[in-house]
C-alpha cells in the first residue's frame, strides 16, 4: 500500500521503518530541512548542539526499530554507555553518581547512604524489572480499541495490582529507600510523564526502570544522529523523504477515507493511508479542520520547559558529568508551584547536560556545549512569558555559571520558552503532550485511529503509548500495525 507519513520525528521515522520493512511504499513528508523533529540540530560556528531530548534509554527498542527496516543499528550509530548516567547534586552539597550497571550502582549507594540502602536498591531493581516485563507487552506496546481491552487479560491486571503498581509512586519509592536523596533520584522520572511523584501512580516507575536499569546511552555526533540513522535505514529499505515541505491538509475521499496529503506549495501526494506524526490536537485542527478528541481539549497537559542551549569557550569543571541534575532546596513545594499553581518553581531543580564531555567533537577546540533545562508551566499556567523572557536567559545562564560551568564566553546560544514550543506546533506550548494521568493513558489517551477517517493513523507523543523517545518509537510500530489492519480491511 502507498503510505504518506507526515513528519520525520522519531514517531514518524519509526513508522516509516516498520512500514517499509513490511513491504509498503512509504513517502515521508517533513516541514523542516532535517529529520528528528524535537531531536533537531543547531549547527553553528563549529558547535553541534542537540536542542531537544538528551537522555537516550531503552536501546533495545531502537535496535528493534532498525531491525524492522532490515537494518542493523551498529551500521548507522555508534552508541556508548553514559557512565555515570547522572551526577545528582543535592542542596546539602552531597553528590551521588548514578552508575551504569546494578553492581556499580549498589556500590555507589553503599558508599553514599550505607549498606541497607544498597540492599534496598537490589530489591527495587527486581521489582522494577518485574513491573516493566508485565507492563510493556500487556499495557504499553499495544493498540487499544476500548477501555475494556484493559481487562481482556485479567491475570495481567491482577499481577499489576499485586505488584502495587496502582499505589502512588512517591510512597512506593519511599517504601524501599529511607534516604530522601535516594527517594528523589528514583522518583524524579515521574516528571518525564508530566506528573509529580506524589500524584503519579507507581506504574510510572517503568520510566525509572528505563534509565536506572536499562541505562543511558549517547551516540557519537549527538542525539540528532538517531534520527538521521533511522532515516537512512528507512531510505535503504525503500522509503522516500521530502524535506522543507509542510503539509497543509490531509485530503479525503467522498466516503471520508484518506486520499493523501496536500502540501503548502499546492502539490498533492496520493496515498492509500496516512500516518500523521504531527502533535495530535494540532493535526486535528490544522490538517483536518476538526475538533480534537475531548481528552485533548479538556485534559491536563504536561508541564513545559525552558531550555538554554549554548556553545561556549572554556572548559567544564573537572567534576562535571554528561548529565548533571542540580536539585533545588524544595521538592514537594516545587511540584505544587509547577503543577498545581501553574508558576515557575521558586528554587527549581535543573538538568545541565554537557554532551561534549562524552563527544568532544561536538565543540571546537577550547570550547564545550551546555544544555540547561528548567521545568516550567505550560501555557495553561499563570506565567507572563513576555515579561519573563526579559530576564530568563540571564537568570538561567547565571544559575548555570554559579554552579561552575563556563558561561562567560558564549559563542552560540538559543533560549526556548513555552511560547517558542507553541510556535513549533506543540499544543499548550509543551513538548511533552498530555500528562500521563491514568485517565489520559492507554485506552483513555487519544486513539491512534479515528472511525470517521479510515486510513488515517496517528503516531508520536500525542497518542498511544505516550511521550519520550522509547514511547514514540513504539507508537510508530503501533501505527504500522493499524495500517496493516486497514490494508486487510480494504482487500475484503
Ligand atoms: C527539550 C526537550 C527535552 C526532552 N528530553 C527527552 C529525553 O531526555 N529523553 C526522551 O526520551 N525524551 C525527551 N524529550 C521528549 C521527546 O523528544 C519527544 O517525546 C519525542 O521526540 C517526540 O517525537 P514525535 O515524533 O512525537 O514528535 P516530533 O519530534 O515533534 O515530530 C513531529 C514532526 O512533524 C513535523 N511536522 C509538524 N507539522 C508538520 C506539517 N504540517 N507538515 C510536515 N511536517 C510537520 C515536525 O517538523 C516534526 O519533525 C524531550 C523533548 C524536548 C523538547
Amino acid at each position: 500500500m502507498r503510505v504518506a507519513v507526515i513528519g520525520a520525528g522519531f514517531g514518524g521515522l519509526s513508522a516509516a521503518c516498520h512500514l517499509t520493512g513490511r513491504g509498503h511504499d512509504v513517502v515521508v513528508v517533513e516541514r523542516e530541512e532535517v529529520p528528528g523533529g524535537r531531536a533537531g540540530l543547531v549547527e553553528e560556528a563549529g558547535y553541534r548542539l542537540d536542542p531537544g531530548p538528551t537522555v537516550l534509554t531503552m536501546v533495545g527498542l531502537l535496535e528493534e526499530t532498525f531491525r524492522a527496516a532490515g537494518a542493523d543499528l551498529v551500521d548507522h550509530l555508534r552508541l556508548r554507555p553514559v557512565d555515570p548516567m547522572y551526577r545528582a547534586c543535592f542542596p546539602d552539597g552531597s553528590v551521588l553518581h548514578v552508575r551504569h550497571g546494578r553492581e556499580a550502582m549498589a556500590a555507589e549507594i553503599a558508599a553514599f547512604a550505607g549498606p541497607r540502602e544498597a540492599a534496598a536498591f537490589h530489591r527495587f531493581c527486581r521489582w522494577l524489572q518485574e513491573l516493566y516485563e508485565l507492563e510493556l507487552p500487556h499495557f504499553i506496546a499495544r493498540n487499544y480499541d476500548s477501555p475494556f481491552d484493559l481487562v481482556r487479560d485479567p491475570a495481567a491486571l491482577f499481577r499489576l495490582v499485586r505488584l502495587g503498581a496502582l499505589r502512588k509512586l512517591a510512597p512506593t519509592v519511599e517504601s524501599y529507600f529511607a534516604d530522601p536523596r535516594l527517594q528523589r533520584i528514583f522518583s524524579f522520572q515521574a516528571m518525564y510523564a508530566g506528573l509529580s511523584p506524589f500524584e503519579a501512580l507507581a506504574i510510572y516507575c517503568v520510566i525509572t526502570y528505563m534509565d536506572t536499569v536499562e541505562g543511558v546511552f549517547f551516540p557519537d555526533g549527538g542525539i540528532h544522529e538517531v534520527g538521521r540513522g533511522l532515516m537512512q535505514a528507512a531510505e535503504k529499505a525503500g522509503a522516500s523523504f521530502t524535506f522543507g515541505q509542510p503539509v497543509e491538509r490531509i485530503t479525503r475521499n467522498a466516503d471520508g477515507s484518506v486520499r493523501g496529503v496536500k502540501l503548502v506549495g499546492g502539490e498533492h501526494v496520493d496515498a492509500d493511508a496516512v500516518v500523521c506524526n504531527v502533535d495530535l490536537p494540532v493535526a486535528y485542527r490544522q490538517l483536518l479542520g476538526l475538533e480534537p478528541p475531548l481528552v485533548s481539549r479538556r485534559g491536563h497537559y504536561s508541564p513545559s520547559c525552558v531550555v538554554w542551549l549554548a556553545g561556549v569557550r572554556g572548559a567544564l569543571p573537572p567534576d562535571a558529568a554528561h548529565h548533571n541534575i542540580h536539585f533545588g532546596t524544595t521538592w514537594r513545594e516545587a511540584f505544587d508551584a509547577l503543577l498545581r499553581d501553574g508558576q515557575r518553581m521558586p528554587d527549581p531543580s535543573i538538568l545541565v547536560t554537557c554532551a561534549a564531555a562524552s563527544d568532544p567533537s561536538l565543540a571546537p577546540a577550547g570550547g564545550t556545549t551546555l544544555f540547561a533545562l528548567e521545568p516550567a508551566p505550560n501555557l495553561d499556567g499563570h506565567v507572563d512569558w513576555e515579561k519573563e523572557r526579559a530576564h530568563l536567559r540571564d537568570e538561567l545562564a547565571g544559575r548555570v555559571g554559579s554552579l561552575g560551568y563556563p558561561v562567560d564566553d558564549v559563542v552560540v546560544e538559543r533560549l526556548t520558552d513555552p511560547r517558542d514550543w507553541e510556535a513549533q506546533g506543540l499544543e499548550r506550548g509543551t513538548p511533552f503532550a498530555l500528562a500521563h494521568r491514568f485517565l489520559q493513558t492507554g485506552p483513555f489517551r487519544p486513539a491512534n485511529t479515528d472511525r470517521r477517517i479510515p486510513g488515517l493513523v496517528f503516531s508520536g507523543m500525542g497518542t498511544v503509548p505516550g511521550v519520550g523517545i522509547p514511547m514514540v518509537l513504539i507508537s510508530g510500530r503501533l501505527a504500522a500495525d493499524r495500517i496493516d489492519e486497514w490494508a486487510l480491511r480494504r482487500t475484503r
